[in-house]
């Protein structure tokens, strides 16, 4: 891979060098809850500019179906990376339209500005290759350089992640740099006890990276979600809680295999339950019910670890040469569900180990809980993009920078 700084070195003055981030942070209103992603592409792009190049940063915010959609617009965002940056940043109310072309035709030397969501066009995320290509040859007739570094989206193969850095001249940000340097101490070499932290609510996402860390972990904790099927799997009922059941099958056979291999494979022994989801808005008392893990009532949901559980995690994770965290231990956006996440997030800090961080809500939820993100050895912003990556796989945003 090429580095941005070998770009700057080839001449990027007055080039016009399109920066694929990853802009998706979490919205309330147009609000930025956590601006941890912009924050963390915000230095590529200083240097760029610094060095006088024309930038235009461009990202995906949320899902929105291919058109227009005023909700996932990236404008907030621009308006706190000019902010970030100390400068102003401008937008472009489109993509590839009559906006952008004249935004970027506006740009001076060292300038910056943000084109709207990439996902307004269909032709991001189409499955069809002309599809896509013919939106990337759009985005490619913008600029003259690309630089990818919006991590949390290598896994997908978007226009702007996978066909653009094939059409011009292309580096690797320093985000992705970082990220990918940390991932493979991850994968090589890593330092033992290595201890893996599972939760979070995306079940299915998230199972087929322990088949790859059960050749590679001395520990799989799980919290979150995911708990419910692996309990569900041991034979214990788990009331209204999430549950897939169909991965039931898989969830046995992780066990039987780490059974086999050696690996602690660590489910929780209590949780709080509920009748009712909590009111993320309002955050009213909730009220939780503890119970054993084997106890669930059929009418109640597990939203979060127990005291036991909290216990239990920190000391397996107390003398962990290697941690990576992937996915909040219960529903911590309201504070009565918000031990078991807080507890781990400690633990990691306590812990003597190299210690990772992945997954959007697990980054956001470190800091809306109030620890010091540069506590933590590296917090990632790609969650998806991560597991992706331990699980072995080649990432389309990576491989289109390799060339
Ligand atoms: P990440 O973004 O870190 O990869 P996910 O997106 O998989 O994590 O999951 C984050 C969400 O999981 C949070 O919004 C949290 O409220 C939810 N969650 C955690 N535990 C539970 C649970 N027991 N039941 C329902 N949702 C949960
Ligand atoms: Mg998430």
């Amino acid at each position: 891979m090429k580095t941005i700084d070998e770009l700057i070195q080839d001449g990027v003055t007055g080039k016009r060098v399109f920066v694929r981030a990853d802009l998706n942070v979490p919205l309330d209103g147009t609000t930025i809850t956590d601006d941890g992603r912009i924050r963390a592409v915000a230095p590529t792009i200083a240097k760029l500019a610094e060095a006088g190049a024309k930038v235009i940063v461009a990202s995906h915010l949320g899902r929105p179906k291919g058109a227009p959609d005023p909700q996932f617009s990236l404008a907030p965002a621009a308006v706190r990376l000019g902010e970030i940056l100390g400068k102003n940043v401008s937008f472009a109310t489109d993509t590839v339209g009559d906006s952008a072309k004249a935004t970027v035709a506006a740009l001076g030397d060292g300038e910056v500005t943000l084109l709207e969501n990439l996902r307004f066009n269909a032709g991001e995320t189409s499955k069809d290759d002309a599809e896509r290509g013919a939106f990337a040859d759009a985005l490619a007739s913008l600029a003259d350089l690309y630089v990818g570094d919006g991590f949390g989206a290598v896994h997908r193969k978007h226009a702007s992640v996978y066909d653009l850095p094939s059409r011009l001249p292309q580096a690797a940000g320093d985000l992705i740099a970082t990220e990918v340097g940390v991932l493979k101490k991850l994968t090589d070499d890593v330092q033992r006890p290595y201890v893996v932290v599972l939760g979070g609510a995306k079940v299915s996402d998230k199972l087929g990276v322990i088949d790859n860390l059960l050749e590679k972990a001395d520990r799989i904790l799980i919290g979150g979600g995911m708990s419910y099927t692996f309990l569900k799997a041991k034979g214990h009922e788990v009331g209204i809680s999430l549950l897939q059941e169909d991965q039931i099958p898989v969830c046995l056979e992780y066990l039987a295999r780490a059974e086999k291999r050696g690996v602690e494979f660590v489910l929780p022994v209590d949780v709080l339950v509920s009748a009712d989801f909590p009111d993320l808005k309002t955050k009213a008392p909730a009220n939780p019910e503890l119970v054993a893990s084997d106890a669930i009532p059929a009418d109640k949901e597990g939203l979060d670890i127990g005291p036991k559980t909290r216990e239990l995690y920190a000391s397996k994770l107390a003398d962990a040469g290697t941690v990576f965290w992937n996915g909040p231990m219960g529903v911590f956006e309201h504070p009565d569900y918000a031990n078991g996440t807080r507890a781990v997030a400690q633990a990691l800090l306590d812990s003597p180990g190299f210690t990772v961080v992945g997954g959007g809500d697990s980054a956001a939820a470190v800091r809306i809980l109030g620890f010091d993100e540069n506590a933590f050895g590296h917090i990632s912003t790609g969650g998806g993009a991560s597991l992706e990556y331990l699980e072995g796989k080649t990432l389309p945003g990576l491989a289109a920078l390799e060339d």
